[in-house]
């Protein structure tokens, strides 16, 4: 069996008081697109720059391609690159000769066309890096990340701020990655991004990784799909067989594990009543659901824990000002 590119047990680290990673583990496989998922202050930061060697951790045993990355040796950082959340490369220098200075860096850099090609910066080889696009210049970065040709990448958000066909550029990137065999870690806000490309994704909220698989089986854990369409202030009442549920925007919502039993039933009633089932849409249950019950159920647990403390805390002064008064 292969090693794992990353294996992480028990990993924790706090500044000061606040205890940013409260024991994470993570296996991430020779070869897969990894995402890291949480809100913001989450700790995704944290555990990637430990697993970069570039932050002490407090505790855990942590291992990335089979080096304790804290006691790297520059043969370790010959086999990783890295993308962060900025980069400073020069401005004035052209996306050749920036390449070329950091593939003079590694003693078996990646050749430069492989690189240009790899990351869609061929045409602007010649470019100075201050006159590219946001877009080129995260994908300069991404090129700086592969000038080593390392077996695994760091991805720091890399698509933070890009449009729409920024992000789809970036994407393509990310899968010809993969497709050379590659281990990439990334993290991301976007979820759509990470059904795209991840194999595997982490959920992390307040330092503890709260799910973890495949997106698609994720998103399943809550249902298969969504029915959601309107009704007509006068339209009769749905079958009693039939449960929706009213959002916010005032839309009706079927959640089910049946969609094309359901739509059956549903669209049926409305013909046989001459009912308009209007903006009528059925979609898959996506990441972003499951995302968005674990975070708030997480942020509801961080509440009543703080409400709690507050509480415990008044009662503890309470008595001291009792037995003060005795
Ligand atoms: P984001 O999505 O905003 O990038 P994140 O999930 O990457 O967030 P971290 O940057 O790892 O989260 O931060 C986790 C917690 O640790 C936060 O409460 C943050 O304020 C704190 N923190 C991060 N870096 C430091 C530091 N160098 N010194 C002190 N506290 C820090």
């Amino acid at each position: 069996m292969n090693e794992p590119a990353i294996s992480v047990r028990g990993l924790r680290k706090a500044y000061g008081a606040n205890e940013a990673v409260r024991g994470i583990d993570l296996d991430v496989s020779a070869g897969e697109v990894f995402a890291l998922l949480g809100p913001n202050g989450a700790g995704k930061t944290t555990t990637v720059e430990i697993l970069e060697g570039y932050r002490h951790r407090d505790a855990g045993d942590v291992a990335v391609l089979g080096t304790d990355p804290w006691h790297a040796n520059r043969a370790f950082r010959e086999r990783v690159g890295l993308v962060l959340q900025s980069t400073s490369v020069s401005a004035y220098l052209t996306v050749e000769e920036t390449v070329e200075q950091y593939r003079g860096y590694y003693t078996s850099p990646r050749p430069l066309g492989e690189i240009l090609d790899v990351v869609g910066l061929t045409e602007q080889r010649d470019v100075r890096a201050n006159r590219l696009s946001g877009g080129q210049q995260r994908r300069l970065d991404v090129a700086v990340g592969l000038a080593g040709d390392p077996e695994l990448l760091f991805l720091d958000e890399p698509t933070t701020g890009f449009d729409p066909g920024a992000r789809r550029n970036a994407w393509d990137l990310i899968t010809n990655l993969k497709a050379l065999g590659k281990t990439v870690l990334l993290t991301t806000h976007y979820m759509d991004e990470a059904e795209h490309l991840a194999d595997r994704v982490a959920i992390i909220v307040r330092g503890q990784v709260v799910a973890e698989g495949a997106p698609r089986d994720l998103a399943k854990g809550e249902h298969a799909a969504v029915i959601r369409f309107a009704l007509a202030q006068a339209s009769p009442p749905l079958p009693p067989t039939i449960t929706a549920h009213r959002h916010a925007n005032g839309l009706l919502e079927i959640e089910t594990e049946s969609p094309t039993t359901v739509l059956h039933e549903l669209t049926s009633w409305a013909v046989a009543n001459s009912v308009e089932l209007e903006g009528l849409t059925v979609a898959r249950a996506s990441l972003e659901e499951t995302y968005l019950r674990l975070t708030r159920e997480a942020e509801r647990e961080a509440a009543a824990e703080a409400a709690a403390t507050t509480g415990e805390q008044a009662a503890t002064s309470g008595r001291r000002r009792r037995r003060g008064s005795r």
